[in-house]
């Protein structure tokens, strides 16, 4: 199938044709300004591409939740072009196909859990550290929604000792996104985290903040691994320290396969980044499945085949 995909960040739109194996044809990217600047141009992309569905994995927070009044809209988010703006509304209107939408970290979890590190495994949780935090949970083979998504990125943590950086989330002092992101990085210690590689208790004091959240994430997700993505997770040392740190505030409390070795449960993202992109033309795939559905109950085909 011709399936689009669109990765809605706060700063770029990658707009994406290609199939349901996760192949990619084409991308273009292009600047997020409004929804009456920025909408035709990706609209006029699908349309030139006559794609049959389209997945989108939006910057949220946004209403992923079926049935609600608001469902496919983005909602609070501080870019104000956007707030309460019916994405999937607009999609549907102007390119009469089937519209999957999702934030943007859940397309990334899927796009692991499809072709990537997290496929076979039915509970699992995709991080990404960059100008945000965000957490995409995977939970008995589906997105986990709840009341709208997870804000994981958010968790609340215990301050090291010594840190007295005041934490960058404006609702927050101390929680993961304030403490740990690129962002929180670059302010704590005036330099970008892409210069600050040689620089030990940087890497320290981040490992610290993502071992208590992946601990966690443990506790409460159960997932069968964690993948940590986004820009700041290049900084590969952090894999063995956050290891480290894990099985320290761990202390051997659960006791499960997974668990045992620790180079394998927590991971970095696969996929080469295209994680995103190729998550977005699964959940196009699953507005296809879910039209069939709906359309086969419908008229009762369903049962004839
Ligand atoms: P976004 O979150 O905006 O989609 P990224 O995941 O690339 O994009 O995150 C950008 C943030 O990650 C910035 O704050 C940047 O400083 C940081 N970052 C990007 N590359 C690196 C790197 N190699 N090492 C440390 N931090 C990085
Ligand atoms: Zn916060």
């Amino acid at each position: 199938m011709k399936l689009g995909a669109l990765e809605a960040g706060g700063t770029k739109m990658v707009c994406a044709v290609g199939n349901e194996h996760g192949q990619v044809w084409e991308r273009i990217s292009i600047p997020t300004v409004s929804p009456e600047e920025t909408m035709p141009q990706m609209i006029a992309f699908f349309k030139e591409h006559d794609i049959e569905a389209l997945g989108v994995g939006c910057f949220g927070p946004i209403n992923p939740v079926k049935g609600t009044a608001t469902y496919g809209y983005i909602t609070s988010t501080p870019k104000l072009a956007w707030q309460n703006y019916n994405i999937v509304g607009a999609f549907e209107e102007a390119l009469g196909c089937p519209v999957g939408f999702d934030t943007d970290v859940n397309a990334s979890m899927l796009g692991e859990a499809t072709f990537g590190l997290a496929k076979g495994l039915d509970t699992c949780i995709y991080v990404t550290i960059g100008t945000g935090v965000g957490v995409g949970v995977y939970a008995n083979g589906g997105l986990l929604h709840g009341m709208m998504h997870p804000e994981a990125g958010h968790l609340l943590l215990q301050r090291h000792p010594s840190d007295t950086y005041e934490g960058k989330c404006p609702f927050h002092g101390n929680c993961l996104e304030g403490l740990a992101s690129g962002p929180a990085i670059e302010e704590r210690w005036g330099a970008k985290g892409a210069e600050l590689t040689k620089r030990q208790e940087v890497w320290e004091l981040e490992a610290y903040y993502i071992a208590q959240a992946c601990v966690n994430y443990t506790f409460v997700y159960a997932p069968k691994r964690i993948i940590l993505g986004g820009g700041v997770m290049h900084q590969e040392q952090l894999f063995p320290m956050i290891r480290q740190q894990y099985e320290k505030l761990m202390a051997g409390y659960m006791v499960t396969p997974e668990l045992e070795n620790l180079n394998r449960y927590i991971v970095p993202c696969s996929l080469n980044d295209n994680q995103g992109v190729m998550g977005c033309l699964e959940l196009a795939m699953e507005a296809v499945g879910e039209r069939l559905l709906a359309e086969g109950l419908r008229t009762g085909k369903l049962f004839n085949l």
